[in-house]
């Protein structure tokens, strides 16, 4: 198994080649303080260090040794405390918080690079810091000045963690009917009660205190997912003076046993009257929530490549080494007893295909996190407001697509290492089963897909789409003379139309049939993922062609040479996949329950 290796050159090639991240910074005053290249560097540096250096070195036997309860203390692997230690020591809980209470206020275009680092070199471990940060921006978005102030520092430094505590054993999508309840105390807080499941590291032994946001419903709440309201419940008290009090009313009944992020705990939280203090206001719970799940969701899409990029590495290696039948075209290697199994085209699809979603994913989510600092950053309301609809847009499509194609990369690198891929020794395996669940949490891939075709497009009649459709035209237009970009440019204005006429039937269909939205969403996001990556791939070409001339080291000649494969071989799925929304909905529901 290759030991992960910060993909740092072609992070780099994104943010300063493909996208001139400094110049987006140095435009938008509030991250122009914070961030200049010299210093984007040196984090990235850091990064690097510390997520291939610390924690992928645990990935594995953390996975063999999970996290274990006893008693309602849960214990981490072996490591993790010391490696969490690191990130704390390091501030990287922060990067992207606010400065006003601790945070270092990193954009998150760069933000999100280490967050793919992180992800990539052990996703479990990961999901703890990446859960903190999730915390702290819906508490730093809606929380009193008084609730910030009190909690925010520790929480960035990390040396308390957080916890988001939405699912109930009856509601996982449908938050509407949850049934923890939060009544009111004179002194303004509120006793909890309620159980809570799938809690990502609702408990542990790597921090001081664990601060969790808890959906819940006040005693007068209006029925369904207008009722629900949003509470900070600390493990243990924090006292005016800052020194942690007594334990609060709640404890970890029991953690799962599961598929994958093995090493990461997944708890049963019961609340038993535990007292917890609003953030927002009351009956705007979920709104306050969805704050900031553009930003998790996000975190998750970049789970997805994380986890691909590693088994990228590991497969690339092994095709390299692996020696088994001679090249279609004669022996490429006689000295051996056979070639390296690269020579062959099918591995070699294999390979480019996981090339393809690594990076242009990569490209996609710097893309989309550059629109998320734009909306929070800009000072010019116009700018900031065309962002949040792109933000709005395209966050379902990088969290469903990356993690769909994510899980597609760690299953085909499975499978470039044959019966070895299968065994747990060489990691692929763990892989697979660890990427998995990026489809479904965060709200499943088929809720994204609903999210999309419904709120998105449907309910703003095509306005939303129209701003994604702008900016791919404007692209080509302005590059239209262009000899490198030539052979990109009139496929990908193509599989547009082609996503713009999808985009105008479904919209009419939905007017006359109820089911339409449902039945299109899956495919309809995925032909807008496979474009949005053509689109990518475009821009991909256009930092790279001038520098590929005379190239030795492969690292330009190969994105125009993966350009072409993803052009040739991989967008042609948009045709297929238009065939079968225009098929509507009838074959899907024609069926009688007893008949499925
Ligand atoms: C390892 C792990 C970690 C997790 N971490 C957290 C956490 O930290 N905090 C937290 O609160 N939760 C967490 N979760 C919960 C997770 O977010 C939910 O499992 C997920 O949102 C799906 O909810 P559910 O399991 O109840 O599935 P259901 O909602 O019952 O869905 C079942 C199926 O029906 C589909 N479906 C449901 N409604 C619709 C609809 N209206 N239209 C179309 N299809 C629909 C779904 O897409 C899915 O395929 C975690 C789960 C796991 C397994």
């Amino acid at each position: 198994m290759a030991d992960y290796q910060a993909p740092l050159r072609d992070m780099r090639f994104v943010l300063n080649e493909v996208f001139d991240a400094p110049a987006l910074w140095a435009s938008l005053p509030k991250i122009a303080e914070n961030v200049d290249p010299d210093t984007a560097d040196a984090i990235l540096e850091e990064a690097g260090k510390i997520t291939s250096g610390v924690l992928a070195p645990l990935n594995r036997e953390a996975d063999e040794q999970g996290c274990k309860w006893n008693e309602g203390e849960v214990s981490t692997p072996e490591g993790f405390k010391e490696a969490y230690q690191t990130i704390v020591e390091g501030g990287w809980n922060g990067l992207g918080g606010n400065p006003d209470f601790g945070g270092m206020g990193m954009p998150k275009t760069l933000v999100a690079q280490f967050e793919e680092m992180m992800q990539g070199a052990n996703m479990a471990f990961g999901l703890a810091p990446m859960l903190t940060a999730g915390a702290c921006l819906a508490l730093d978005a809606h929380g009193s000045q008084e609730l910030k102030e009190k909690y925010l520092p520790n929480m960035y430094s990390g040396v308390w963690s957080g916890a988001m505590d939405l699912t109930e054993p009856h509601a996982g999508t449908d938050l509407g009917i949850i049934r923890t309840k939060a009544e009111p105390n004179d002194d303004g807080s509120f006793n909890v009660t309620g159980t809570k499941i799938f809690i990502t590291w609702g408990e542990h032994d790597m921090a001081e205190n664990i601060i969790h946001l808890v959906l819940a419903k006040l005693p007068d709440a209006p029925k369904g997912p207008k009722g629900i309201s949003l509470f900070l419940v600390p493990k243990f008290m924090v006292n005016d003076d800052g020194f942690l009090g007594e334990r609060n009313q709640f404890s970890c009944g029991s953690i799962e046993k599961k598929m994958g992020i093995k090493a990461s705990a997944t708890c049963v939280m019961n609340f038993d009257g535990a007292k917890g203090w609003l953030v927002g206001e009351e009956n705007k719970g979920l709104a306050a929530m969805f704050t900031m799940m553009n930003y998790e969701r996000l975190g998750v899409g970049i789970q997805g490549i994380g986890a691909a990029e590693a088994s990228l590495q590991s497969a690339r290696g092994y095709a390299n080494e692996r020696i088994q039948s001679r090249a279609p075209t004669g022996a490429q290697q006689p000295e051996k007893a056979a070639d390296p199994i690269l020579v062959h085209p099918d591995v070699r699809r294999m390979l480019l295909t996981m090339k393809s979603y690594v990076e242009g994913g990569r490209a996609f989510s710097t893309y989309v996190a550059q629109w998320l600092d734009i909306s929070k950053y800009s000072d010019n309301d116009e700018q900031r407001k065309h962002a949040e609809g792109m933000v709005a847009l395209l966050t379902p499509v990088a969290k469903a697509f990356l993690t769909d194609r994510g899980l597609d990369t760690t299953i085909i690198g499975q499978q470039v290492f044959g019966g070895h891929g299968f065994i747990r020794e060489w990691g692929q395996e763990q892989l697979v089963r660890d990427c998995r669940i990026t489809q479904i949490y965060e709200g499943t891939n088929g809720i994204q897909a609903m999210d999309l075709m419904g709120r998105k497009v449907v309910a703003s009649q095509g306005k939303l789409y129209e701003l994604f459709v702008q900016d791919v035209a404007s692209f080509i237009e302005e590059n239209t003379g262009d000899a490198a970009l030539k052979p990109y440019l009139e496929p990908l204005a193509a599989s547009l139309e082609r996503l713009s006429d999808v985009t105008e039937h479904v919209i009419k269909q939905a007017g006359d049939n109820p089911n339409a939205i449902g039945a299109a969403a899956v495919d309809y996001l995925d032909m807008f993922g496979y474009t949005a990556l053509a689109y990518m791939w475009a821009k991909t070409v256009k930092a790279a062609a001038p520098k590929a001339e005379g190239d030795t080291s492969g690292f330009y000649t190969g994105k125009l040479k993966t350009a072409r494969f993803y052009f040739d071989r991989l967008l042609p799925k948009t045709v297929s996949l238009a065939e079968g929304i225009r098929s509507g909905s009838d074959a899907m529901m024609a069926l009688a329950a007893n008949e499925i």
